[in-house]
């Protein structure tokens, strides 16, 4: 009916309407707004398990509700599973309340959760910037399942802010090289010495001081601009590897993170055969780390991905092994040479006062070497810890016990500390 301001499969408005009709509303100022914001949790997963034509009609009959309890107001699908209502602010809690019950009373059972965001825009503000809002409220509560609706607040504009800030300023940081690269130990058990090093991307920007990677990765994910950092990442690796050679300086093989992201955002395996060729580094030198949070849709170009840097001599490696939920599946359908056991394993108990906890680590460990790869524990902070992790057959083993992320020369000064002496030294 409302022709290409429709969304072809709920019949509601599309972004570019809602942003056009929302706006003009807004600015004349008649009366207070809100901007609701809806996502479904874990549609992803919806989809994968019941299949795309119930995931569809889940779709559709979130728009039914919507249209039935704000007849009257603007509402778009702007995407996938997220929708948009602008309505009046009096009365938007009491009717997201309305349409989560409706829906829930639909579906006892399966597990639906619609989380909301609220905003209340001024009239003079941008829409576009009023819906970033309300998504923000609702985003913030994805891993707080007590509550299902949230009103943005000061806080959240302190990390839109830094998110900008992060955004507006990626190119800068890295042509003025405020982004820059340490390197973290990796040592091996059965020797004591450092075998290898990670490569951790560090941001010291001149406002914001340093910026931690836990706030700048997710944000470059998400706006998909991770691609840029992990290009650069990489080249600064190969320049102080080109430079540490040419000098004479002796090097440990280096492992880099990318994001699953790159594989979709560029040609990630040309820009760093690229990287490494200009610099003459051997490819066994690089190890490629991914983290194991991979959904099904990126399966194919992941797989492939993760074939070709094998091929081609790269040894790749998985990431944070054990932070989600689909661990096992990853090791399953992908070919990697070493797992790193995410730090959650040590550090979520104790592991001197807990049998289970020895007992989940160390099947897990049989399961990664029954399927042919190397064990790395991340994370190790204590004797103790390593002591365990040494008894149950642990190749490799990094964590500030025995460095934190240092400069390659302070890495080196460490090796030759440790050529004689068992490692014993705490790395703070
Ligand atoms: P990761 O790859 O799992 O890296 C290990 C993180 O654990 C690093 O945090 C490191 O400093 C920290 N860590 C190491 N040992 C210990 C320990 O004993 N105790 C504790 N509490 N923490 C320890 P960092 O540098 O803040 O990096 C966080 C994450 O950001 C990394 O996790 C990685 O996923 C991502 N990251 C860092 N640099 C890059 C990059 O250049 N590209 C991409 N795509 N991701 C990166
Ligand atoms: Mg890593
Ligand atoms: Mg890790």
């Amino acid at each position: 009916m409302r022709g290409e301001n429709s969304d072809t499969l709920t019949g509601l408005f599309t972004r570019g309407a809602f942003i056009e009709r929302s706006g003009n509303l807004l600015q004349d100022g008649e009366k207070g707004y809100a901007v609701a914001w809806f996502n479904l949790d874990n549609f992803k997963m919806f989809n994968k398990r019941f299949g795309f034509t119930r995931g569809d009609e889940i779709l559709k009959e979130i728009a039914g509700i919507l249209s039935a309890v704000f007849p009257d107001d603007v509402i778009a699908r702007f995407s996938d599973d997220n929708f948009a209502v602008f309505t009046d602010w009096a009365s938007v809690e009491m009717n997201i309340d309305t349409v989560q019950e409706y829906l829930y009373s639909l579906h006892d059972d399966v597990t639906l959760r619609l989380r909301a965001g609220i905003y209340f825009p001024s009239d003079y503000e941008d829409i576009r910037s009023a819906c970033d809002r309300a998504k923000l409220a609702c985003d913030s509560i994805r891993k707080n399942h007590s509550v299902s609706s949230c009103m943005f607040h000061d806080g959240m504009s302190r990390e839109l802010a830094l998110q900008q800030h992060i955004l507006d300023n990626l190119n800068t940081a890295m042509n003025n090289e405020y982004i820059t690269v340490l390197y973290q130990p990796i040592v091996r058990l059965s020797t004591g010495k450092i075998c290898e090093v990670e490569a951790l991307a560090r941001w010291n920007d001149p406002e914001l001081g340093q910026v931690s990677p836990g706030e700048f990765i997710p944000t470059l994910e998400q706006y998909r601009e991770i691609h840029k950092l992990d290009v650069y990442a990489m080249k600064r690796v190969c320049r102080d590897y080109r430079t540490r050679s040419d000098e004479g300086l002796p090097l440990l093989p280096v492992s880099i993170n990318l994001s699953r992201l790159d594989f979709e955002l560029c040609d990630v395996i040309h820009e760093i055969e690229l990287a490494v060729m200009l610099n003459n580094i051997p490819r066994r030198m690089i190890h490629i780390e991914i983290t194991e949070s991979v959904s099904e849709e990126d399966m194919t170009v992941l797989n492939l991905g993760i074939e070709k840097f094998r091929a081609l001599g790269y040894e790749v490696w998985m990431d944070d092994f054990g932070s989600g939920y689909s661990s096992l599946n990853v090791l399953k359908d992908y070919s990697f040479d070493t797992v790193k056991f995410d730090m959650k394993f040590l550090h979520g108990f104790d592991i001197n006062k807990s049998e289970k906890a020895k007992y989940i680590i160390s099947s897990n460990l049989s399961m990664a070497r029954l399927m042919g790869m190397q064990a790395l524990a991340e994370g190790v902070e204590t004797a103790e810890q390593l002591e365990y992790l040494r008894s149950i057959g642990f190749d490799k083993a990094q964590g500030y016990y025995f460095g934190k992320p240092m400069t390659l020369d302070e890495i080196f000064a460490l090796e030759r500390g440790t050529e004689t002496a068992e490692i014993t030294r705490s790395g703070h």
